[in-house]
């Protein structure tokens, strides 16, 4: 039997975790040896993940979310509010957040991972899937 290996941070939607919540999935992806380039990639998705969570899924009080980790593939879950229409949410420029949100946060995620998949159901919750292959490289390269 293959057992697939994954790490788990569960978390509230605190503002100040969303920092702590993309350095974790950084360090994690540091077992890969990644480029610089690639872990900038990562953290910047997880970022716009989590901070959908923290704003939208919750917005009026603090909820779980879970981000899991697995060597391709990185889920933030959270058991909130939910997305009525998916496929309009993940148009560049679409928000329901008003004047500070751009509407970018999952055409960000988009072009910095190589696969994004969004489950949601309204006021269950949402699921965000990325997917990110690190180019192996030769060791003693850096
Ligand atoms: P930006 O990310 O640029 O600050 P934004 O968060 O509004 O703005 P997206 O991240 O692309 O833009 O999200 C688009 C919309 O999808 C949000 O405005 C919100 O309506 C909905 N959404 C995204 N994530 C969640 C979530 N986890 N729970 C509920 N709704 C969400
Ligand atoms: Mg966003």
């Amino acid at each position: 039997m293959k057992v697939e290996n994954y790490v788990t941070l569960e978390f509230l939607s605190r503002s100040t975790n969303e920092a702590f919540a993309r350095t974790a999935a950084a360090a994690f992806a540091a077992q890969l040896d990644p480029t610089l380039d690639e872990v900038g990639d990562i953290r910047t998705a997880v970022s716009e993940a989590v901070t959908n969570a923290i704003v939208h899924a919750y917005p009026d009080k603090l909820g779980k979310i879970v981000m899991k980790l697995r060597i391709l593939e990185l889920t933030v879950r959270d058991w909130g509010r939910g997305i009525d229409n998916v496929q309009q949410a993940r148009q560049p420029l679409f928000t329901t957040g008003g004047e500070e949100r751009s509407g970018m946060g999952f055409t960000i995620m988009e072009s910095f991972m190589d696969k994004l998949t969004v489950k949601s159901t309204p006021g269950k919750g949402t699921v965000v899937s990325m997917r990110k292959r690190i180019v192996p490289r030769l060791s003693g390269r850096r």
